[in-house]
């Protein structure tokens, strides 16, 4: 009896939120549901007029890059992958065609193109004091292994690079361990959740057994409530849908993308992408959290760059970057940086002479960033140019 009662009031309170959502939604005017075995989609010529950015499809199966984007969404049919805003990103559902319209699902809508393209707009997005730099593995547990060293190490050296230079732009930084030694995972989180006004930022190296030859930058936030994670292969949505959310997830993807867009804009590595997991760190915190993977140390090449001391503070400066771009989000109220920007702005800057027995000292990188042009002071972006409609004040999609 009390199992039915029960029941009965989660239904009418589902509905109750079903149909609040709904109505936000649809009072925007600007998004035509459609409804396919009982799931919502959005039509790619839907979105593309949304946003009003140029959207495209390619067919099946393509291979998709950086060099060949011509658009700011470009969708692969069939599949999870897109690019957006020149990066490779992973959808939770695969794109589908229905009466020769492509369709794109409305939790990714809601949770993965809204806030890789607004983020700016993102409620709370950019509120930050304090920076819980999160050094993956430690002690016992020495994370991957390469010829050169362990990833335990090369993260928390990353981690101690990247605090002075945060500190330096007025930040707090709490690291979730200083040494060599395990913290437990829920420590970690624990951390994070006590810090006022936080994000977590947890630093990795990756490793396989499958492809020696894999390389390149992933960044990982936690996947939405009723969504498969991106290394998921069943797309089932009945498995899915017990499976909890964050309150704080389009924070959380809008920071990869500051993160990641500086990365690459930095670092030419392989773009393997913005993806979902529900690793531990990120289900156990509550505040905006990203788990950045910086390179493969299975990989010969990759691994000895990671090795390099001034390979590892070129990646610290890069995370700062992409940091200091969100935390611009709450104060500027404007799009961030974006990997061509950097690209762009990289190459105005001539590099300086890498000189491998003298690591880069903390005081001539922050001598570096502060003479290599502000993206507050440099010329309105291709992203501000494009000047996003500022009739732009329709209701945000609902998930
Ligand atoms: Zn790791």
């Amino acid at each position: 009896m009390i199992i039915a009662v029960k029941r009965w009031f989660t239904v009418a309170l589902l509905t109750t939120c079903i149909t609040l959502a709904r109505t936000v939604a649809l009072a925007a005017d600007d998004w035509q549901v459609i409804k396919i075995n009982g799931h919502d989609y959005l039509s790619v010529d839907n979105i593309a007029r949304f946003y009003r950015l140029p959207a495209e499809v390619a067919p099946s199966g393509a291979k998709i890059r950086l060099e060949t984007v011509m658009n700011p969404l470009e969708f692969v049919r069939d599949s999870r992958e897109v690019m957006i805003n020149g990066v490779r990103c992973w959808l939770c559902f695969p794109l589908i065609e229905q009466n020769g319209k492509f369709l794109v699902s409305r939790t990714d809508v809601a949770k993965t193109i809204e806030p890789q393209l607004r983020p700016h707009r993102v409620p709370n997005a950019g509120k930050v004091e304090t920076v819980v730099l999160d050094p993956g593995h430690g002690g016992h547990d020495k994370g991957a292994v390469c010829r050169y060293g362990n990833e335990k190490d090369f993260a928390l050296d990353v981690a101690r690079k990247v605090r002075p230079l945060l500190q330096a732009k007025g930040l707090r930084v709490i690291m979730t361990r200083e040494g060599d030694y395990f913290v437990p995972l829920e420590v970690r989180a624990q951390i994070a959740n006590a810090a006022r006004n936080s994000i977590f930022v947890s630093i990795h190296f990756n490793d396989t057994n499958d492809d020696p030859s894999a390389t390149g930058f992933e960044i990982f936030s936690f996947t939405p409530r009723g969504a498969p994670s991106t290394s998921d292969n069943s797309l089932t949505p009945t498995a899915l849908s017990m499976q909890a959310g964050s309150e704080v997830d389009a924070q959380s993807m809008a920071l990869s993308a500051c993160i990641y867009h500086s990365l690459l804009g930095h670092i030419p590595e392989f773009d393997r992408g913005i993806k979902r997991a529900r690793f531990a760190v990120l289900r156990l915190t509550k505040v905006p959290a990203v788990l950045i993977e910086g390179g493969f140390l299975t990989e010969r090449g990759e691994s000895k760059l990671i090795a390099m001391k001034d390979w590892r503070a070129k990646l610290a400066q890069a995370i700062v970057v992409g940091i200091e771009n969100y935390h611009a989000l709450g104060v500027k109220k404007q799009p961030p940086m974006l990997v061509a920007d950097y690209r762009r702005q990289t190459k105005l800057v001539p590099a300086e002479p890498v000189t491998p027995e003298a690591d880069l000292s903390l005081v001539n990188l922050i001598g570096e960033s502060a003479l290599a042009p502000k993206p507050a002071k440099t010329s309105p972006s291709p992203s501000q140019q494009r000047s996003l409609p500022t009739a732009f004040d329709s209701a945000v999609i609902v998930p």
